[in-house]
C-alpha cells in the first residue's frame, strides 16, 4: 500500500514538472507572438530572448513547441525564425526537424510560404552534408508550377552550389545560364564568368584525356562566355606549347599577361622553354616585358639571366630604372641605393641573394577572403570564389 501511494506522489509530481514546463514555454511563445503583433519584424531583443529560454534543452522545447502551437499564418514566422536560430547555433538536427514538421502541416497555408519552408528545408540537408537530399529538395522546388521569382532564384543558386561540390560542370553552365541576366550582353555578369570557368573545368577533363576535339570546343565556349578569361587563354597556350607551336604560343602569352600582369609568374616558365635554345633572346623578350608590364617577376628573370650571362653593369642599371618604376621596390629603395653606390664588389651577388628573397616571398592570396597560399588556385578553397587569386608581389 505504502509502494503504492509513493507511485501516486512521484507520479503526480512528473505531471505537475511537465504541465509546468508547457506552461512556461505557452508563456514564452505567447508573448513572443504578441511583440510580433506589435512589432511585425522580429527585432534584435526577440531574437536574442527566444534562444535562451530554448538554451541547453532545444529537443525538448522544440517537441514541445510542436505539440503546442499550431502551424498557422500567424505562427508561421515564429517557426521559421526559431529554425533558422537554431541552424545559425549548429542545431540542425532540430531545425530538420522543424522545417519537416512545418512542410507536413502547411496544408492550409499560402504557396509562397510552403515554397520558402521546402527551400529552408533543403538549406537544413546542405547544411548537415546531406547534399543528395538538398538536391531533390531543391529540384523538387525548381519543378513547382508559380513559383516565387525570389525562391526559385535562391533554389537555382543553392543547386548550382551542390552541382559544383560534385563537379557537375554541364549541369552547373546550365543553371547559371538560367541566373544570367547579361546572355547576350557583350560585357559579361559574374554568372556568364564562372560559366567561363566551368568550361575551363571541362577542358581541363578533356586535355587529361587527351581529347582535343573536346579541348577545342570547351575552350571556344569558355571565351565566348568570357573573352577576357585569363584561364582560357593560359589552357590555349600551354596547348600550342604542346603542339610545338612557339609562335602562337608567345603571342596567346603575351595577350594574358597584358591582361592580367599578376599572370606573369605563371607565364614565367613558358617563355623560358619558348627560348630555351637562345638566353640573349630570352633576355630581350622579358626586357620587353619588364618595361612593358613593370612586372616583379619579369625583372627578377631578367636580372637572374643577366647575372648567369655575366653582363654585370646592365644588371646594376636594370635595378636602378625599376626602383623608380616598381612600387614593390618601395620598401626597399634605401637599401638598394647604398648597395648600388657602395658595394660595387659584392653588388652581383647581393642582387642575386636580393632576387632570391623576393621570390620566396613571391605567393598567391585570394582577393576576397584574403587567403594565402604558395600555388595558384582557380577557385579559392576558402571562399569557394572562382578567379579570386592574385599574385602577392
Ligand atoms: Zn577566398
Amino acid at each position: 500500500m505504502a509502494d503504492l501511494l509513493v507511485f501516486v506522489v512521484i507520479a503526480l509530481v512528473l505531471a505537475a514538472l511537465w504541465y509546468l514546463a508547457d506552461a512556461q514555454l505557452r508563456s514564452a511563445v505567447k508573448n513572443f507572438l504578441l511583440q510580433r503583433r506589435l512589432k511585425p519584424k522580429l527585432t534584435q531583443q526577440h531574437k536574442l530572448n527566444l534562444p535562451s529560454f530554448f538554451k541547453d534543452r532545444q529537443a525538448q522545447s522544440v517537441e514541445q513547441l510542436i505539440r503546442a502551437v499550431d502551424v498557422s499564418e500567424q505562427s508561421i514566422d515564429l517557426f521559421l525564425d526559431l529554425a533558422s536560430l537554431l541552424r545559425s547555433q549548429g542545431d540542425l538536427a532540430q531545425a530538420l526537424k522543424l522545417h519537416e514538421h512545418l512542410l507536413q502541416h502547411h496544408g492550409g497555408l499560402p504557396l509562397a510560404l510552403g515554397q520558402k519552408v521546402r527551400f529552408e528545408l533543403a538549406c537544413d540537408y546542405w547544411g548537415a552534408g546531406l547534399l543528395g537530399r538538398a538536391e531533390s529538395e531543391l529540384q523538387a522546388l525548381l519543378d513547382c508550377a508559380n513559383l516565387s521569382v525570389h525562391v526559385r532564384k535562391q533554389a537555382l543558386k543553392a543547386l548550382l552550389d551542390i552541382k559544383q561540390e560534385f563537379s557537375e560542370w554541364l549541369q552547373a553552365i546550365d543553371l547559371a545560364d538560367q541566373l544570367t541576366t547579361a546572355k547576350f550582353s557583350a560585357e559579361p555578369d559574374s554568372w556568364r564568368r564562372m560559366q567561363a570557368q566551368f568550361c575551363c573545368e571541362l577542358a581541363e577533363q578533356a586535355r587529361a584525356q587527351a581529347d582535343m576535339g573536346e579541348l577545342r570546343l570547351r575552350l571556344s565556349q569558355a571565351l565566348r562566355f568570357d573573352p577576357d578569361c585569363a584561364r582560357a587563354h593560359l589552357i590555349e597556350a600551354e596547348q600550342h606549347l604542346a603542339d610545338g607551336d612557339t609562335k602562337s604560343t608567345l603571342i596567346a602569352l603575351e595577350q594574358l599577361v597584358a591582361r592580367r600582369s599578376d599572370l606573369a609568374l605563371l607565364c614565367l616558365p613558358y617563355f623560358q622553354h619558348c627560348y630555351q635554345d637562345d638566353q640573349q633572346a630570352l633576355l630581350d623578350k622579358l626586357l620587353q616585358l619588364q618595361s612593358k608590364q613593370s612586372s616583379l617577376i619579369f625583372l627578377l628573370a631578367a636580372s637572374g639571366l643577366m647575372f648567369e650571362l655575366g653582363e654585370k653593369k646592365a644588371q646594376a642599371q636594370l635595378w636602378r630604372e625599376a626602383m623608380v618604376q616598381l612600387k614593390a621596390l618601395t620598401p626597399w629603395r634605401a637599401m638598394l641605393e647604398i648597395v648600388l653606390n657602395e658595394g660595387r664588389a659584392e653588388l652581383p651577388r647581393f642582387l642575386q641573394s636580393f632576387a632570391a628573397a623576393l621570390n620566396t616571398e613571391a605567393q598567391w592570396h585570394c582577393s576576397h577572403c584574403g587567403a594565402h597560399s604558395v600555388q595558384m588556385q582557380w577557385r579559392c578553397p576558402a571562399c569557394h570564389h572562382w578567379d579570386s587569386y592574385e599574385a602577392s608581389c
